[in-house]
């Protein structure tokens, strides 16, 4: 199989570079051979990517790059690219989760370069094997809105979706996320992993108002993941009503009643006659 990162001389081009989520040990081989290699690395935080390069007794000159860097910067690392080893990392984890990457990828590729990723450490992936909920389907939410209607608009979005829901956050909001989270969706199975790959790793299993009760009057340290099961079968229906009455208020604050529906029913595969009806009633109690 080629492999252009642990030669010697590796294709120019931008190699997406996953690094540790806390264990320095977790860094790839193939990652520490890839930065070795690079001509350049594109750091959210170049004061953290030193102390991985420390870690690994490198010495490599590096650059700021984040999604709001200007247009310029981003053009000046594609033109390297084009014969020079360019890699992208972030503070931790995998670029472009939940971290900048997505425009200087988009970018390269519009401009034909060589792009390339170093599979590796992920918050949201560990987190869903430590949870013991359902890993056959699920969405990264990333980080929940602050407002609270921005927050209950998405949380209506997903309320009838059948599978596993994975939110990043912080622990001085982690007893309102997850309060919102039940409000929202429903009191379901879920479990915050803390600390991954760190001394202080856990992982805390219960339903929604029992883990906001838990952490309500003793914020925890550190980083966090929420991991929120899927809905159960009666629990779907509700929220699937409960889903689209979300759906159709939101949509008729901007939108005609009849466009509402027809909006809303395309999205839940619905008959537009019954969302229209619902739509009408909803607008009549408001
Ligand atoms: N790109 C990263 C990844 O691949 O996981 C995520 C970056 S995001 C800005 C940072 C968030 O990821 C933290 O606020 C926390 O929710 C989560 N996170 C990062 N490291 C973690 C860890 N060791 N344990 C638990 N959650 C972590």
């Amino acid at each position: 199989m080629p492999d252009s990162t642990i030669t010697k001389s590796p294709l120019p081009g931008l190699y997406i570079v996953a690094t540790p989520i806390g264990n320095l040990g977790d860094v790839s081989a193939r990652a520490a051979a890839t930065l070795a290699a690079a001509d350049v690395i594109a750091a959210e935080d170049t004061r953290v990517t030193a102390k991985l390069l420390s870690h690994l007794g490198l010495r490599v000159p590096m650059t700021p790059y984040h999604d709001h860097s200007d247009e310029r910067t981003r053009a000046a690392l594609v033109a390297r690219m084009e014969g020079e080893v360019v890699v992208l990392v972030s503070d931790a984890g995998t670029p472009l989760i939940s971290d900048p990457g997505y425009k200087l990828v988009r970018d390269a590729r519009a401009a034909g370069r060589h792009v390339t990723t170093l599979p590796g450490p992920c918050a949201a992936i560990a987190a869903i094997t430590l949870s013991g909920l359902p890993s056959d389907r699920f969405l990264f939410a990333g980080f929940l809105p602050n407002k609270a209607k921005a927050r209950a608009d998405t949380l209506a979005e997903f309320a009838g979706l059948r599978a596993t829901l994975v939110f990043y956050e912080s622990g001085p909001r982690l007893s309102a996320a997850l309060s919102a989270l039940a409000d929202g969706l429903g009191d379901r199975e879920a479990a915050v992993a803390r600390e991954i790959s760190k001394l202080y790793e856990e992982c805390v299993t219960g339903t929604l108002s029992e883990l906001a009760l838990r952490y309500a009057d003793a914020p925890p340290k550190g980083e966090i993941v929420i991991i929120v099961g899927p809905p159960g079968e009666a629990m779907a229906e509700e929220a699937d009503d409960a889903a689209v009455d979300a759906a159709l208020r939101a949509a008729m604050a901007d939108k005609p009643v009849a466009q509402a529906a027809k909006a809303v029913a395309k999205r839940y595969g619905l008959d537009r006659h019954d969302a229209y009806a619902r739509a009408l009633a909803l607008k009549e109690q408001a």
